[in-house]
């Protein structure tokens, strides 16, 4: 077993030389825990407090039904939109948070669907993903598929390396995300949209795991459609609404079946007979779940004191310590690295299998280092660059290999409904 080459005393410092680190004053993080699940559930802004506050107090309790109007509730799906844009490489006018990734994800694969069916290569009818994406998003392909019948179906491919293959002259629509949920693997947007609209395929992007996490242009890849959430690592809070991203180029054709009254062109006439909303207004369906809504407002805001260039070099520093340091202190144990370490193939989580992954995480979770457990045995560790510090990586490896060299874990620890 080698020593490592960084001791807790160089963390420490790189935490004094780090620019993002006034942003961790900015969530309010329980003492004595070490936080590596912002890929699942973001830490809270300490501000979302307060505007839980104004929104039930003052905007619903004081202000009532007026608050659609004078606190601009209606708009906000659009108003967050713009203000989450610059973190995908959006235009302000292409973005609305709404629903949930699964529905958001029917609503583009539907409409990316009839897009393509319309262009010069229709009649094709298969949708490809990988079989290892998140199932919510096999699910809602299948579901769509089926649905359509007439022979639409979803192909499953098993690796990357097999990906180009699998967008053949059947392929109608491309479905990735693009962040792994389970080995943080990030794929080359860029080259892969390129390959699907040169073999006649539309291409939605899930960035469940990417938005708030790496750098994204959609615009310069020229992606179709994509979507993602904000309670990730935008720390919107659980369960806040979702986004969608519909490019400019596609709005004017963009449509799905969910076409509930707020996509329509004026959901207030409460006329008869359907009239989509221009632009991303058509993306949305029905009334939203206001008071998580306006949360999201405050994950967002702190991205706007940094910029995603400045995350993604920390997020690379923390995940290479961390990566460095079980490597390093816990070579003994049977561990296996799941993501890659080429930086661009990688996000901002690190995962490890360990046969016992399940029962050790339960132990690192009973000792305020917090991460979280995929079948089939993953420990899955997300790095906040916002509020990660250097010293809270060093301190988790430790208690891992605490752990580790001791057994200290219970391999028949009953499992919660969520892991
Ligand atoms: C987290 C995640 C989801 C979650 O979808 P919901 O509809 O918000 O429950 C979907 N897809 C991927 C890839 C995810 O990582």
């Amino acid at each position: 077993m080698s020593e490592p080459s960084i001791t807790r005393a160089d963390c420490v410092l790189r935490d004094a030389d780090d620019p993002l680190a006034p942003l961790r004053e900015r969530f309010d993080l329980p003492a004595g825990v070490i936080y590596l699940d912002g890929n699942s559930l973001g830490a809270r802004p300490r501000a979302a407090l307060a505007r839980a506050q104004e929104v039930v107090a003052r905007e619903w309790g004081q202000d009532l039904i007026r608050s659609w109007n004078t606190a601009g509730w209606f708009d906000l799906p659009k108003r967050l939109g713009q203000r989450l844009a610059p973190l995908l490489g959006a235009q302000p006018s292409e973005v609305a948070v709404t629903d949930t990734t699964s529905l958001n994800l029917f609503k583009a694969l539907a409409a990316a669907v009839r897009i393509q069916a319309e262009g010069p290569q229709s009649g094709r009818r298969v949708l490809v993903t990988e079989r290892s994406n998140f199932p919510t998003d096999i699910y809602m392909a299948e579901g769509l598929a089926e649905w359509l019948g007439r022979g639409y179906r979803v192909r499953l491919v098993d690796s990357v390396e097999e990906l180009p293959a699998a967008i053949d002259q059947e392929c109608a629509v491309v479905m990735l995300t693009h962040v792994n949920y389970r080995t943080g693997y990030q794929h080359d947007m860029a080259a892969l949209t390129r390959h699907a609209h040169r073999s006649g395929a539309l291409i939605v992007w899930d960035l469940a795991h990417s938005a708030g996490a790496v750098p994204l242009d959609l615009n310069a890849a020229q992606a179709d459609f994509a979507v993602g959430c904000t309670y990730k690592y935008l720390n919107g809070g659980p369960g806040s609404p979702a986004f969608i991203w519909v490019p400019q180029r596609h709005q004017a054709r963009f449509a799905h079946p969910l076409t509930g009254w707020w996509s329509h062109a004026r959901p207030f006439a409460m006329a008869h007979g359907f009239a989509p909303a221009d632009g991303i207004g058509r993306a949305l369906c029905g009334t939203q779940p206001v008071v998580s809504l306006a949360l999201v407002e405050c994950g967002l805001e702190i991205f706007e004191e940094t910029s995603m260039d400045a995350v993604r070099a920390k997020s690379l520093a923390l995940t290479d310590l961390f990566i460095d340091l079980v490597e390093a202190t816990c070579a003994g144990h049977p561990l296996g690295l799941v993501t890659p370490r080429e930086h661009a193939r990688r996000g901002s989580q690190v995962g490890f299998t360990h046969p016992h992954g399940y029962a050790v995480m339960a132990a690192l979770i009973a000792r305020g280092v917090i991460g979280d457990y995929r079948e089939p045995e993953i420990m899955r560790f997300g790095f906040t660059p916002l509020y990660t510090r250097f010293v809270d990586v060093w301190d988790a490896v430790a208690v891992l290999k605490d752990i580790l060299d001791r057994e200290d874990y219970d391999v028949a620890a009953e499992r919660g409904a969520v892991t």
